[in-house]
């Protein structure tokens, strides 16, 4: 068993160092695409693994349709991008695009347990194949006031290595894992990266950090650093996919300011379902006038004079909708919205993407559609 361990890593590493030679070479012809590794040189991978749904149609789709990328509108072109960092160790002329990053030749997945659902989109970007990514958190469930299940002590306990959000977000985890005994490495994945100030229910600074894209990238490369030591052997694979998604958050951060700068920075006025928005409207020139839950979390409740003054508000300053997110109860904001006579938007993605099949299952599609959202409402 050792020995085959030891072939199969090798050949990873051979096959990563061919994969840095097509990206080069790709480089070197003004390529556009983003490279993938595919398993030409390495025919066992993908049938050796448990492979996974996704894998089988990520390698039927290179094989058998080249670009099978059908753009019916901007949303669903970065979609398909961010959906890809795929090389291929086979000639550059026949670089296909996949659904879905190719991992190294390797004997199995690891196990990796994750609670936002931003963060696991981010592994999964980044890890591609290589790992079997549980997400503790559920699309469109709330991080802020979250116990965790039985299910989730399972799925933390056959974790190999558990990525966390930190900033106070996701402090059930430490619980969670200290009952569940587990030893191995916990990785925070905005370490590094000082976040606004917070408030008494949120005392570790403001944690919505994914609304500004060049923070995103910094928690996307913290990712691929803490795999590439977790795993050596595959460290190339994730520092390409690692380069390659973080040019698609850039280039997703073009596009959104693009969709924000429809209408002028001053009458980008916002009024929110709760404090989530400030990276946001930093980082997008956008105007926080108000929130319906003043505060950066949303357990808190508001006050009956919070709630006038914020109906004050909205008449001076007239304000045209109030954004609520997908996730938070909207009750307050209806009865804010029926007293002032605006409308209400209440699909905004804040604290989780959106289910699979929705305009907010991936990061890159969230903020694409809060935009839309947003600049739709605010025209
Ligand atoms: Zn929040």
């Amino acid at each position: 068993m050792a020995m085959s361990e030891r072939r199969v890593t090798r050949r990873g590493f051979l096959l990563t160092l061919s994969a840095g030679a097509a990206t080069t070479i790709l480089a070197a012809c003004g390529g556009s695409m983003t490279p993938t590794i595919a398993p030409t040189a390495a025919p066992a991978a993908a049938p050796t693994v448990a492979a996974t749904a996704a894998a089988t149609r990520a390698a039927t789709t290179a094989a058998a349709a080249p670009i099978t990328v059908s753009a019916t509108s901007t949303v669903a072109s970065v979609a398909t991008r961010a959906a890809s960092p795929v090389v291929s160790a086979s000639p550059a002329t026949s670089v296909t695009r996949a659904a879905s990053p190719v991992a190294v030749a390797t004997a199995r997945q690891i196990a990796v347990a994750a609670t936002t659902t931003h963060i696991q989109d981010f592994l999964k970007n980044v890890g591609g194949n290589r790992l079997l990514v549980s997400g503790i958190l559920k699309p469109n469930v709330d991080p802020h006031d979250y116990e965790t299940s039985v299910q989730d002590a399972q799925t933390i306990s056959r974790a190999e290595i558990i990525f966390v959000y930190g900033v106070g977000l996701d402090t059930f985890m430490d619980k969670a894992i200290a009952n569940a005994n587990s030893k191995v490495p916990t990785i925070t994945v905005t370490r590094g990266i000082t976040p606004l100030a917070g408030d008494a229910q949120e005392p570790d600074g403001d944690p919505h950090m994914w609304f500004d894209p060049t923070l995103a990238q910094k928690m996307v490369t913290n990712i691929g650093e803490a795999l590439a030591q977790f795993d050596p052997p595959s460290a190339v694979f994730y520092r390409q996919n690692v380069q390659a998604y973080n040019a698609q958050i850039a280039q997703m951060d073009t596009q959104v300011q693009g969709i924000y700068n429809q209408i002028p920075a001053v009458d980008r006025k916002l009024v929110t379902n709760h404090d989530a928005f400030q990276y946001l409207a930093k980082h997008f020139s956008l105007n926080i006038v108000g929130a319906v839950i003043p505060s950066i979390s949303d357990a808190a409740e508001p006050t009956a004079q919070d709630i006038n003054d914020l109906i004050d508000t909205i008449r001076e300053q007239q304000v045209k909708a109030i954004f609520a997110e997908s996730s938070a109860n909207p009750k307050v904001a209806q009865q804010v919205a029926q007293e002032t006579g605006i409308k209400i938007v209440d699909n905004l993605y804040g604290d989780t993407l959106g289910a699979p099949g929705s305009d907010g299952d991936t990061y890159l599609k969230m903020m694409v559609a809060d935009a839309t959202t947003i600049v739709t409402a605010l025209k």
